[in-house]
């Protein structure tokens, strides 16, 4: 099978329309020169331009610089071959070409300043990967960005996909690319080769580099490229999924996605390969999906997978500010997309249907054009959107990309048979079948009208047949061709049709309740693939809390109603289809407590949400707890990364490691660690800890704003993780040094 690529298709859908014309504005309203600054400087050349851009591509503070260039080549190159706008695509095609142009020469000038390291090219020093193989460099030279080679990755891909996607449109700027991610490929070669445990690197989020290499060894066919890439291979990792195991939890998710990417990847150019790698992509998928997924698709707790099945836990009660990061569902379809190309099971399409939607439609908003980083399934939020250039999250990286490429998943095709995946309006021309196809749907994508006509009448059209898939939403699906109807058995994937001229597709979605596995009261309604969210007002729209290095996250009113006291325990059969202007679809539930009215959770944009709700009749509202103590601040990731960098970091002798799936800090004898918490938002009143049963008995001390405090871990039971709470009263800035001898698993500044 062969997917029709994004150029054969033009987006007739008026979100879709209007989600891929942000995108392009945003893209050509870069300065190219200036994403190269850091570049230069690295290559110790003079710049173009005399500053770069900030956020996270800024050089003076901790930084992941170099990683949104990256995603600039590849959304680029995917949004030149999904116009079909001639002035725009020359306009993106001449940024591509002084952009690669200028790589290449800075790629040259670094190797003539560095013979050994040539074929380097980033816009942090080679300093920056002595560290992760455990070099650290001179003060004077240390690097201050956090993940070196998910950053080189991006670069990396970021050239393929100029390469690819210009072959044979601009040979010159095609040719080039690969020369540089070849050379760049060599380099990487050459330093896994003199490194002696080559398991070190792996330590530290490196995107999909297996992935990447894997896929420049394809273009390049030297196998030191395809032996780089088995470096980044985490065998063991792969082995315990594809023996089934739920490993996930206390793992950074957006790690762990491309790894499987880079799993497939390496199953699909090795010679004989082991079937254990592509085991261990179809168990992951399965296991993330089944325990792992809200019902938009996407996985994740302040960017990290936690215990299976504990959703409700962590989207209400953990912290629900930053559930599912965006660049986890642009990698989870990815992956997705392969593994159905692979198995053709038709789990996979529905999956991507549902995601696509609901976490990558939703995440753009559709006035600005600006995307999300995390998406909060409880209720009682807005969402927070990057600003344009002095951000640059990672989630704004693979949004460009997810945004440029919006068909590319639509059709595929099989011989003679072309296959229709998706029902958002667009018109297909396949110049080469001399085949128009049109198709129109409604709203809720019950009704979908098709058309197929020759683009030559006086040339016969050369596919025979069509296949239309069939949602696992669709209860009753019916098919009209040129005025002969007949009825389609669910249990099929897909409806075979001789082409006709005239097509009714009918489908039936229904209102259905998805509640999480570890509280069966709190749910999401999904009708058909749209998941729906209540609208919750307009409040402090502009309101955000800061989370990670730079990252903004969405506030929940907490004096919103957000509970919905239901009448009977069969209540979705009290929501009503109503009429809206703003939204595609709405809904309302005259609940005993309120009225909700429910729309299309990607539409929504100016209003606060809620997508999980907790649904409770009148006598298990009153069983309810009480409110318990609002967090003011928190840190309960503990990643040497952007979670605790963010709460300014500092120590010695200390170091992360996991227990139970959850990750926590220790200091060793001698050694301490500190977190700034900066300035309070609300006065704190209280600080609560979280501690593992094996340090019980122990003394921790710690200070707290200069005062001493000493702690001792006692539990009465036999919890696994034992919560102890000091009073304290401060309400300007908050700094706690911790010393040694016992792990702490997560802080909560209570107010
Ligand atoms: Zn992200």
């Amino acid at each position: 099978m062969k997917w029709t690529a994004t150029n054969h298709i033009t987006l007739t859908d008026p979100y879709l329309v209007n989600a891929e014309q942000k995108l392009l504005d945003y893209l050509l309203s870069f300065d190219e020169d200036k994403l190269l600054y850091e570049f230069y400087q690295v290559a110790q050349l003079e710049a173009p331009t005399s500053t770069g851009y900030q956020g996270w591509e800024r050089s003076d503070l901790i930084n992941f610089r170099g990683h949104f260039p990256g995603h600039y080549l590849s959304a680029a190159a995917l949004a030149f071959k999904a116009s079909d706008d001639q002035a725009i695509q020359n306009k993106l095609e001449q940024k591509l070409e002084n952009m690669v142009k200028q790589l290449g020469h800075i790629q040259e000038a670094y190797a003539a300043i560095n013979p050994a390291s040539a074929g380097y090219l980033s816009a942090f020093t080679e300093a920056s990967l002595d560290a992760v193989e455990g070099i650290p460099a001179p003060a004077n030279q240390a690097e201050n960005n956090l993940v070196p080679w998910y950053i080189l990755h991006k670069v990396l891909a970021g050239l393929l996909d100029v390469h690819e996607v210009f072959i044979q449109k601009n040979d010159a700027l095609s040719q080039l690319a690969l020369e540089i991610a070849t050379r760049f490929g060599d380099y990487i070669y050459k330093r896994m080769m003199r490194l002696k445990d080559k398991q070190l690197m792996l330590q530290i989020e490196y995107g999909g580099m297996n992935d990447a290499l894997y896929r420049l060894f394809t273009f390049s066919k030297n196998p030191n490229h395809h032996t780089a890439a088995t470096y980044f291979d985490e065998v063991e990792l792969f082995k315990a999924l594809a023996r089934g195991e739920d490993v996930l939890a206390g793992k950074h998710a957006n790690t762990m996605i491309p790894k499987f990417l880079g799993a497939l990847s390496h199953y699909e150019t090795t010679e004989n390969p082991e079937e254990m790698y592509l085991t261990a992509a179809i168990n992951f998928w399965d296991i993330v999906i089944n325990h792992h997924t809200y019902a938009t698709g996407g996985n994740s707790q302040s960017e990290h997978f936690h215990l299976a099945d504990e959703l409700y836990h962590d989207a209400a009660i953990r912290v629900g500010d930053c559930t599912c990061e965006t660049c986890n569902t642009h990698n989870m379809l990815k992956l997705t997309r392969r593994l159905y190309q692979l198995t053709h099971d038709s789990k996979y399409l529905d999956y991507y249907e549902r995601t696509y939607i609901n976490a990558i439609l939703a995440s753009q908003n559709p006035e600005t054009g600006m995307m999300m980083y995390f998406q909060p399934m409880d209720a009682g939020y807005n969402k927070v959107y990057n600003r344009p250039y002095d951000e640059f999250w990672c989630c704004t990286g693979t949004g460009i990309e997810s945004f440029a490429k919006l068909s590319d998943t639509f059709y595929f095709s099989d011989e003679d048979t072309l296959f229709i995946n998706s029902y958002f309006s667009n018109q297909l021309h396949l110049a080469k079948a001399n085949l128009l196809l049109n198709l129109q749907s409604n709203a809720d994508f019950s009704q979908i009208n098709i058309t197929a006509t020759a683009i030559d009448s006086n040339q016969p059209i050369l596919i025979q047949e069509l296949a239309f898939r069939i949602p696992n939403w669709s209860q009753k699906t019916r098919i009209e061709v040129d005025g002969q109807g007949q009825e389609v058995s669910n249990e099929a994937d897909f409806i075979f049709v001789a082409l006709g001229k005239e097509i009714q597709l009918s489908f039936d979605p229904q209102l259905q309740f998805e509640a999480t596995p570890d509280n069966p009261n709190y749910g999401a309604l999904v009708y058909g693939p749209f998941v729906l969210a209540s609208r919750l007002g307009n409040e402090a729209m502009d309101a955000d809390n800061p989370n990670g290095i730079l990252v903004r996250v969405g506030t929940k009113l907490d004096y919103l109603e957000t509970d919905i006291i239901v009448e009977k325990e069969d209540w979705l059969s009290d929501i009503k289809p109503i009429e809206s202007e703003k939204y595609s679809m709405a809904f309302e539930l005259k609940a005993s407590n309120q009225h909700v009215e429910f729309v299309p959770y990607y539409q929504i944009h100016d209003e606060r949400y809620g997508i999980y709700h907790l649904y409770l009749t009148a006598a298990n509202n009153k069983q309810k707890n009480g409110k318990s103590d609002q967090i003011v601040d928190s840190l309960n990731n503990f990643d040497h990364n952007n979670s605790e960098f963010a709460k300014g970091l500092e120590f010695n002798h200390s170091f992360i490691a996991t227990k139970e799936g959850k990750n926590y800090r220790i200091a060793e004898d001698n050694g301490w660690f500190a977190y700034d918490f900066g300035k309070l938002k609300s006065p704190v009143n209280k600080v609560r800890f979280v501690f593992h049963q094996e340090d019980l008995n122990k003394e921790l001390q710690l200070t707290i704003n200069d005062k001493r405090y000493s702690i001792a871990v006692e539990g009465l039971n036999a919890e696994v993780f034992i919560e102890k709470e000091i009073e304290i009263e401060e309400a300007g800035e908050l700094s706690i040094r911790f010393g040694a001898g016992v792990g702490i698993f997560g802080i909560y500044l209570l107010g």
